[in-house]
């Protein structure tokens, strides 16, 4: 007899740690099933409202001949009209003790002929209906039942199996609610993704325009003061364009990115050239700013990558070196070493605390502050699903207050 427990307690430990350890709503209700039919009954069925109403949701059996069997109840939804049984239970929130199945019972909480037969076949004798309760609220039903028939549950056994059942409600609240949490991670990852491809489309539209009265006007004779001060705001709206160009593309890598769609298009290419044409966007920045940029490298170093991630890849960091190095030198270098292209790229700024140093891969997440360094907290979130995509790695050496120093190794 499987369910006679020699030492409940230590079930009950064993059973809450097997509980913990799922996140996943279906596999923690398997696991519970499970559970029930390896230690304390014959056969169980688990009921949980979706709504008002009860989903079956789990069914297991101890005897492995009699499995087939048993799927057969997921047939069969509760009836709320039935007496001593499911919704009975869940209205009550008390167990329901079923000591013997009479056939008197058994036809008054079926509701099909075929139902019945098929508890008749399984052999379910004794029947014990317990709520399953989380924070207090009913969330479903666990029915246990025995197949022995000199077996009857007790008011004792109840007791012991409501315990089980306020384990597996937690357990199974929890399941729930990461369900529900990672559905709308996806909701929001989906929604950035549309957000971020609708905007796109006007932008660029506006940016073109932009681009091409400035060239007009540029190209005119006359540069009286007015057109001059045109001139000047034209230029300015084209550079927030930009700007909000590049945010946008954050916004949609991330979306893409944590959506698992990032796909990387590998061609060959000169890595040292892809870093030069990085470097020389920035000139203009650099100059104005006074800020030495030092790049060392052997010359070519031809590899296959993505290009135009890779490009994202190098931009990001010259622009945080740019952003975070208080205006010191930059060093870039690239070398190759056992078929692996190694970038580095230091800067002498504000450096990072080594308890920052793992979560500033993280989407969003940022270890300064917002009004002293504006940004989204999501490009090196970014370069490391690209990094990792070409099954690369990111590696950071830095101190507070010293700098920083990346280094991006990626397989030729
Ligand atoms: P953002 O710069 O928009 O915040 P990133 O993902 O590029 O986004 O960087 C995340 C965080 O990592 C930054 O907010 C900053 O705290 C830290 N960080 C990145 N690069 C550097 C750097 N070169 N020096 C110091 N801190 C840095």
């Amino acid at each position: 007899m499987p369910y006679v427990v020699t030492n409940k307690i230590a079930f009950v430990a064993e059973a809450s740690k097997i509980l913990s350890s799922s996140l996943d709503y279906s596999v923690t209700l398997g696991i519970i099933a499970k559970l029930i039919v390896t230690n304390v009954a014959d056969f169980c069925i688990i009921d949980i409202f979706d709504g008002r109403k009860l989903k079956r949701l789990a069914v297991d059996v101890s005897d492995p001949a009699k499995q087939n069997l048993a799927q057969r109840m997921f047939e069969f939804v509760p009836n709320p009209k039935n007496k001593d049984a499911i919704y009975d239970t869940a209205k009550h929130g008390k167990p329901t003790i079923i000591k013997k199945a009479t056939r008197e019972w058994l036809e008054k909480v079926t509701t099909f002929q075929v139902e019945r037969e098929t508890i008749e076949a399984l052999g379910l004798n004794s029947h014990v209906f317990v709520p399953l309760k989380s924070r207090g609220q009913i969330i479903g039903v666990l029915t246990l039942a025995s197949m022995d028939k000199d077996f009857f549950y007790t008011e004792e056994d109840a007791i012991f199996i409501e315990e089980i059942a306020d384990r597996a409600g937690t357990s199974v609240d929890k399941a729930r609610l990461y369900s529900e949490a990672q559905e709308a991670l996806k909701t929001r990852d989906e929604f950035l993704l549309i957000a971020s491809h609708e905007l796109k489309t006007p932008l660029t539209s506006i940016l073109l325009n932009l681009q091409g009265i400035l060239k007009k006007i540029s190209n005119t004779q006359t540069h009286t003061k007015e057109i001059k001060e045109v001139i000047k705001m034209l230029e300015t709206s084209k550079q927030q364009s930009f700007r909000m160009s590049r945010l946008i593309n954050d916004l949609l890598n991330v979306s893409v990115a944590s959506t698992g769609r990032l796909k990387v298009e590998k061609e060959r290419f000169d890595m040292n050239q892809l870093i030069e044409e990085s470097i020389a966007q920035y000139l203009p920045q650099l100059k104005s700013h006074n800020i030495k940029i030092d790049y060392i490298s052997e010359g070519k170093l031809i590899g296959r990558w993505d290009r135009i991630r890779m490009e994202q890849v190098i931009v990001n960091f010259i622009s945080n070196a740019i952003k975070y190095g208080r205006g010191n030198p930059i060093k870039i270098s690239l070398v190759e070493k056992n078929k692996q292209a190694i970038i580095t790229i230091e800067d002498q700024g504000i450096g990072i605390a080594d308890g920052d140093k793992e979560m500033i891969f993280d989407q969003f997440k940022r270890a300064v502050s917002p009004k002293e360094y504006k940004g989204l907290g999501v490009g090196l979130y970014i370069c490391r699903q690209i990094v990792d995509a070409h099954k690369g790695t990111i590696d950071l050496v830095s101190e507070p207050d010293r700098g920083s120093k990346f280094i991006i190794t990626l397989p030729l």
